[in-house]
């Protein structure tokens, strides 16, 4: 008989478990892979983004699925709390840009075997190559669980952990989900978020931009007005299925906003290629060029100030003469050409699957999680962390503060009782 059962060895079950186990209760962690940890070991790169240093209203802003849930989890385990937490244990950590927090060794697995040690010296049975097929209640309240094979492991306390159902064969396949249906919870829809945006446009499958990059555009998921629903202002990349880079994974759960929304499938973005210069000063700086070399062909001053494909794009995509030069070309060309630059529109026709996605959308209610505990209302003894609740957030270390602070209070919870 244990005093606490968290089902699933990754991120927030990794905290779970330490957390309840650090005042001598007897715990077990359950994990169905063979090794602890491994999203934890292929975040930020392989290299842990392991927490995010921004004050708590920009990390709020960068969890768009309902990040203010976790005001009540931050009250009891903060940010600077796994700062300290994995600090005080020997590995220090570094500030990257915009907050993202990382080992100074940039091995995710120095981060990992923190946990690891932990857990050792709080004597936590770690059972590997173990996988949770259901979780019981009685009256309400949690008894225990079966495996697979039929073995039933009793205890007053249970931790949900399973992470969401992205990229599955890191063992999450969206098993905490069945657990909490069949304890009465509702699950929102699942979604992919952090995911690569699809297109079936012509320039899209016919290859035109296909691994063409920019370094800082701002793109957009537009409403049925036309008016942008999201920017993200970053990198993003033409592939042969549509866009990705960090500006599109960002976007990407707003085109799946906008689809349900507006009731279809095909969806409105826009790349501002110039975000930080004016309509105004561009169309200035396009007559600056073309008065400079009044004999050479629009085509060749469009490739004195972008990449040559999308030169070449541009002037196809608004049948625009290459070769005319300042006395042939139309002054609606010379518009054309700066609408395109700052507002080129093109279509979506949804994302990549949730497999695929570094992020799920969606997951247990929150509305049936006390924020102050991790626990169920409907079961006692019932708590739930990391990505199998509806949280989910933009990459940058968010998701995993998300999954090591509400994994710290579950499990803290858990402890106590
Ligand atoms: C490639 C990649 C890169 C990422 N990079 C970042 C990043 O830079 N920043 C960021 O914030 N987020 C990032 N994320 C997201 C982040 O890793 C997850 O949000 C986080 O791991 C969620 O933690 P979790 O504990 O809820 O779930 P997981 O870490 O997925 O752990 C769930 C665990 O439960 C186990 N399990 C599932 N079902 C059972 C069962 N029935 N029985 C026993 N065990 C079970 C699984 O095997 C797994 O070990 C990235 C994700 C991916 C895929």
């Amino acid at each position: 008989m244990y005093d606490v059962i968290v089902i699933g060895g990754g991120v927030s079950g990794l905290m779970a478990a330490y957390s309840a186990s650090k005042n001598g209760k007897k715990v077990i962690l359950i994990e169905k892979n063979k090794k602890l940890g491994q999203k934890l070991l292929i975040s930020g790169g392989g290299r842990c983004n392991v927490t995010n240093r921004l004050p708590y209203a920009e990390i709020i802003s960068h969890i768009p699925g309902n990040g203010k849930f976790l005001y009540g989890p931050f009250s009891i385990f903060d940010n600077e709390n796994i700062i300290d937490f994995v600090e005080s244990r020997g590995v220090a950590l570094k500030e990257e840009d915009h907050g993202r927090m990382f080992p100074v060794s940039n091995k995710a697995v120095d981060v990992l075997n923190v946990f690891l040690r932990e857990l050792e010296e709080n004597k936590v049975t770690i059972r590997y190559n173990t996988i949770v097929e259901e979780v019981s209640s009685e009256d309400d309240r949690i008894t225990g669980v079966t495996l697979t094979d039929g073995e039933v492991i009793k205890a007053g306390n249970v931790v949900i952990t399973t992470g969401g159902r992205s990229v599955p064969n890191t063992g999450s396949t969206g098993d905490g989900h069945k657990f909490a249906r069949t304890a009465g919870h509702t699950i929102t829809e699942l979604f992919p978020t952090e995911v690569p945006i699809t297109s079936s446009e012509d320039f899209i499958k016919a290859g035109t931009l296909k691994g063409l990059s920019f370094s800082n555009v701002a793109l957009s998921v537009l409403r049925k007005n036309g008016k942008p629903r999201i920017t993200h202002q970053m990198d993003m990349i033409f592939t042969h299925f549509g866009i990705s880079g960090p500006a599109a994974l960002r976007c990407s759960q707003f085109v799946y906003k906008e689809q349900k929304s507006q009731k279809r499938n095909d969806i409105s973005m826009m790349i501002d290629f110039y975000p930080d210069t004016g309509k105004g000063a561009l169309q200035e700086e396009l007559d600056a060029l073309i008065k400079e070399s009044p004999n050479k062909s629009i085509r060749n001053i469009l490739k004195t100030m972008m990449q040559d494909r999308l030169a070449e794009f541009l002037i196809d995509y608004n049948g625009i003469d290459r070769e005319a030069n300042s006395h042939h070309l139309k002054n609606e060309d010379k518009q054309k050409i700066v609408e395109f630059l700052k507002g080129f529109t093109f279509k979506v026709d949804g994302t990549q699957s949730i497999e695929k996605a570094f992020v799920t959308g969606g997951g247990v209610n929150l509305k049936e999680i006390t924020p102050q505990t991790m626990e169920s209302r409907l079961v006692e003894g019932l708590y739930f962390a990391g990505e199998v609740l509806d949280i989910h957030g933009y990459t940058g270390g968010y998701n995993i503060t998300s999954a090591l602070v509400t994994g710290y209070v579950a499990g803290h919870s858990a402890g106590m009782k």
